[in-house]
């Protein structure tokens, strides 16, 4: 699958593609589905965008490769007038996004029997700044992907594609969180400020969020104002601190606000931060129980009291 420049075969891709075309055809002319949720191929050559599909004809138009960056989980929350209530529903999942797909539904925001799920088996996609015309290599490939553990989506209706071999490439992510954590609480106060202070407060990391479905965020209400909605220093502080306190627990990790964000402010290694903090306290992994809500939503008697006394 990868060759000594390490690069991942096209091939793997097209026999996803052609699987995910034939399954989403068959799927809208049964009628067992009313619309499938998968990427098709973008304007620029080697790019790719999501798409909703509801013709059986245009399922033709589906295609899976390392452009496919978007979690399409975020297209069942916020884009709920497009596709919910129209009958069940296909989505297209990666096994990253398939985690946020089950927090949604620890959430009561999906119902499992609404959706059908196809599953891809994933090999990785490009990071934020590759080159989309370029073949995932050592060189394009998102850091997530670096370090996966769910390349085979399990519990779908159907996945879609083999890896023979797991692909191997050198992990980034575990050593920038290792480098986090060897701070002083100073200099990861200093860390957090200095690039905080770089934030426009355009939201693009809350809009592509799948959990961020809340349809008035509290960081833009003003009748009383909760935070300074201009970006200046304590606004900027407080809004990541909300965000990154109301997704702990529940991120699934996709690292979409993280490449959505036009200032390079590394959001996923916040998430990361406070993921570890919750596997440690509370041994909770978001994504993997579909009935579960995650420590911060959840009080049991005996949670740890002794922070009180
Ligand atoms: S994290 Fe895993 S499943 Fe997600 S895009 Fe990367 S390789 Fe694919
Ligand atoms: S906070 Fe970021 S990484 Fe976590 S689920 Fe939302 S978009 Fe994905
Ligand atoms: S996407 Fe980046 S710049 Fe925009 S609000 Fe989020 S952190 Fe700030």
């Amino acid at each position: 699958m990868t060759n000594s420049a390490q690069t991942i075969d096209p091939a793997l891709y097209a026999a996803v593609t052609d699987a995910v075309r034939a399954e989403a055809r068959k799927v809208l002319e049964s009628g067992a589905v009313a619309a499938v949720v998968g990427w098709q191929a973008g304007r620029r050559a080697g790019t790719a965008m999501p798409t909703i599909v509801t013709d059986p004809a245009k399922a033709a138009d589906l295609i899976f490769s390392p452009a496919c960056v978007n979690n399409l989980a975020l297209y069942l929350t916020k884009a709920k007038k497009e596709v919910r209530g129209k009958g069940k529903i296909a989505i297209v999942a990666k096994g990253c996004d398939l985690k946020a797909l089950v927090g949604l539904m620890g959430e009561n925001q999906l119902k499992r029997e609404e959706l059908h799920i196809i599953g891809v088996v994933c090999a990785g996609v490009q990071g934020a700044a590759a080159d989309r015309s370029l073949p995932l290599s050592e060189a394009t490939i998102a850091g997530k992907c670096r370090e996966c553990t769910v390349h085979t989506p399990e519990n779908t209706d159907v996945t879609v594609g083999t890896l023979t071999e797991l692909p191997h490439f050198t992990p980034t992510e575990s050593a920038e969180l290792a480098r986090l954590e060897a701070m002083t609480p100073a200099e990861r106060w200093s860390f957090w400020k200095e690039h905080f202070s770089r934030c426009i407060r355009c939201y693009a990391c809350r809009q592509v969020c799948p959990f961020c479905y809340c349809e008035q965020c509290l960081c833009d209400r003003n009748r009383p104002q909760a935070v300074e909605t201009t970006p200046r220093p304590a606004g900027n502080m407080a809004w990541h601190i909300v965000r990154a306190m109301h997704l702990a627990g529940r991120c699934a990790g996709c690292a979409e606000c993280e490449r959505a964000c036009p200032m390079d402010i590394p959001l996923n290694l916040l998430n990361r931060k406070m993921a570890r903090e919750l596997k440690e306290l509370y041994g909770h992994e978001a994504g993997f129980k579909p009935k579960e809500k995650g420590p911060l939503a959840e009080y049991r008697e005996d949670d740890d009291q002794s922070f009180i006394k």
